[in-house]
């Protein structure tokens, strides 16, 4: 992974004697995050996961990687100590099938950025990024296929996704309000369904792109050609491919503006025209059945990108079609190797 963005990371809050704190860097964005941040040229990058180091998804080199339980205030004070800036993409998160069957397990993610707010107060942290998402947006404006792209401001009057939606929502609100009366800079992205290689692709909390890649790479390496979708496949949405997702991330948190932005792709497409390009990219054509029982989450989504173009001149720029080629590749490589998702060995130790 390269980077055409000369100008980005350079300034002093990234600069290479700043400790820049990247919680939940064991994850499939802050994996890529802490890469990016290296290549732009941060030498003091401290790494925190829940996870054991070994189950990261990716482990770099020059990094401090740091187990640490994010909830626990005593360890937000101990990772944040000396940093300069803190990146929170932690969260106790998945796919629909995840956020849907797990509302109060996404709500306790609270505990994780009002404790990681707390110590970078205190720590005298310079800027503070916030990993949102598209689920804060009110669910009524959610319910066509050919919906209306969301802007910003549509958080509002709230009725966000149960659960994970509602959390995001109230720690958007926890860093603005951190801003207003204790003066740290916080910044915040809503993120919309990103994809891409070395994240969850099995394992229950993997997202669509990765579901669907993994299932027809399983379909075309076992000869079986069917594939299960969820839903009636007609729900619409947008895809973020992760090069976009962590250069936006810096781009947002190295801007002058503390309002929300969307990060998103603003390429519309429905589930099925998803599943019909993956399988065009693996050179097979499956059998459709449709779980029409099982988590769908709203019926379309779009991210209206006026305000990220308007005031940083950026937005996401991957078609969907390279990043799917990108992700399927690995994810067919991952099974024709015999990899597993890490997420797999971490369950399968848990039970034994
Ligand atoms: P991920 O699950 O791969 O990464 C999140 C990481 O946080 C995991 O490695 C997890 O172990 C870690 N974590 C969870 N609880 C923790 C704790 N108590 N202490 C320390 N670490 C903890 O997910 P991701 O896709 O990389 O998401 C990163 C952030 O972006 C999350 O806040 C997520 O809600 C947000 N987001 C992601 C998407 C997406 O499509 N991937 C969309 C919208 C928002």
């Amino acid at each position: 992974m390269t980077f055409n963005e000369p100008d980005l990371g350079v300034g002093l809050l990234l600069g290479s004697q700043s400790l820049v704190v990247v919680a939940g860097g064991g994850g499939f964005i802050g994996g890529h995050l802490v890469r990016l941040l290296r290549e732009r040229g941060a030498r003091r990058i401290r790494a925190v996961d829940l996870k054991p180091v070994e189950e990261w998804y990716q482990r770099l080199p020059d990094v401090e990687n740091v187990r640490a339980d994010l909830r626990s205030e005593a360890e937000c004070r101990r990772v944040t100590a000396g940093a300069m800036s803190v990146f929170n993409v932690a969260a106790n998160m998945g796919g629909m099938g995840f956020i849907e069957a797990h509302k109060a397990e996404c709500m306790l993610s609270v505990l994780i950025n009002t404790h990681l707010l707390l110590a970078a107060r205190d720590a005298g942290v310079r800027r503070y990024f916030f990993a949102s998402s598209a689920c804060v947006y009110n669910t009524g404006l959610q319910s066509r296929p050919d919906v209306t792209a969301l802007r910003e401001t549509d958080a509002y009057p709230a009725l966000p996704e149960d659960g994970y939606g509602w959390e995001k929502l109230f720690s958007e609100r926890m860093c603005r309000h951190f801003t207003e009366d204790f003066g740290l800079p916080t910044r915040v992205a809503r993120y919309h369904n990103v994809y891409g290689p070395d994240g969850t692709w099995d394992g229950g909390r993997e997202k669509a792109p990765a579901a669907v890649c993994r299932k027809v790479a399983q379909a075309r390496l076992s000869g079986q050609h069917e594939i299960e979708i969820w839903g009636d496949g007609e729900q619409t949405r947008s895809f973020t491919y992760i090069d976009d997702c962590v250069v936006g991330t810096l781009r947002i948190f190295e801007s002058d503006y503390a309002d929300a932005f969307n990060l998103g792709s603003s390429e519309l497409v429905s589930i099925n025209q998803l599943v019909t390009i993956v399988e065009q990219i693996a050179g097979v054509e499956l059998k459709r059945t449709y779980n029409l029982t099982a988590p769908k989450g709203v019926r379309g989504r779009n991210s209206d990108n006026t305000h990220i173009v308007e005031t940083l001149g950026w937005a996401p720029s991957t078609s969907l079609q390279v990043g799917l080629e990108h992700t399927y590749a690995w994810i067919h490589d991952q099974l024709s190797t015999g990899r597993r998702d890490p997420i797999l060995t971490a369950l399968a130790a848990r039970v034994e």
